[in-house]
């Protein structure tokens, strides 16, 4: 299916650059490189990008994403301390960290993403944190560990309608999903909670409100709703480019339900224009 006219962004390629190669100076991965993210440019030129710890390869195999599946090399220790570093250096007020799921590791990274958010908050100047972490297999204490770790937001995306994942989503289950945002909140109320959807696999409208509705009842605050683009051939197609007009509509359903904020539009992702939609919650 070929890409929608509202989907076509221009890139600031100078600025752009600059953010890649200090990343890659660090050693650091980004989800705004791995994903192919349609913001690239817009985000980097602001100094905004999403790092992706615990590596680049993952162990769940999504149908939609293009993060290679495989087995993950050991944790870097380091990189805490490292991507600390990069959020000093490039000035960041506000840091995104998200990660592939590691189901290979005993506590599934939670204890890394905890260290993560600790060095971040060492810094000077108040640096928010958010978290975009994955399942944990549900496991209690690996929600805990990063709770109690106290980032501002803590995301978790439930990424498509119930019925979809056993196709696109094999190795998630949707009501774990929605526990982990649940047990989340009841552990550290001071949470703000986020999640997530990606629109054109072919759900309908009331599979959407359905799935806004389920977030609200796990008192989910943030809502994301954007355009699935295929990054490659190898996943899967595009059944449908969803309309500005619908997305609109969205969220407006979205504010009706009671989430403190709602991003929906053809190119929005989970992190985009994270730290305004942290602050719009916290208002509201
Ligand atoms: Fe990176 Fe998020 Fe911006 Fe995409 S929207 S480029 S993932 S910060
Ligand atoms: Fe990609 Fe996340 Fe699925 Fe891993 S769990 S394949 S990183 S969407």
């Amino acid at each position: 299916m070929k890409n929608a006219e509202w989907l076509k962004v221009s890139i600031s390629t100078e600025k752009f650059e600059e953010i890649r190669d200090f990343i890659e100076d660090y050693s650091l991965n980004t989800v705004c490189q791995s994903a192919d993210c349609p913001n690239i440019g817009e985000c980097f030129a602001k100094k905004t990008a999403t790092f992706m710890i615990m590596g680049n390869i993952c162990t769940r195999g999504c149908r939609y994403c293009s993060v290679p599946k495989g087995k993950p090399l050991p944790l870097d220790k380091d990189e805490p301390k490292r991507l600390a570093q990069a959020v000093e250096k490039l000035g960041l007020k506000f840091a995104v960290v998200t990660s592939v799921t590691r189901d290979d590791l005993p506590d599934g990274g939670a204890s890394h993403f905890a260290q993560v958010i600790s060095e971040i908050k060492k810094l000077p100047g108040n640096v928010k944190v958010e978290v975009l972490v994955p399942d944990f297999l549900g496991v209690e204490e690996s929600i805990r560990i990063v709770a109690e770790a106290s980032p501002e937001v803590f995301g978790h995306n439930i990424e498509t309608i119930p019925e979809f994942y056993s196709r696109i989503r094999p190795k998630a289950i949707y009501k774990r999903s929605l526990d982990v945002l649940r047990k989340a909140k009841e552990i550290n109320p001071s949470l703000v909670t986020k999640s997530g959807i990606m629109l054109g696999f072919g759900e309908q409208e009331e599979d959407v409100v359905k799935v806004m509705k389920d977030l609200r009842e796990v008192d989910c605050d943030i809502m994301t709703l954007g355009q699935y683009l295929r990054p490659s051939t190898k996943q899967v197609e595009v059944v449908e480019y969803v309309t500005p007009e619908k997305f609109k509509r969205y969220e407006e359903i979205g504010y009706s339900l009671g989430f403190k904020f709602v991003a929906s539009g053809p190119l929005v992702r989970s992190s985009y224009r994270a730290e305004e939609a942290y602050l719009k919650a916290k208002e509201n």
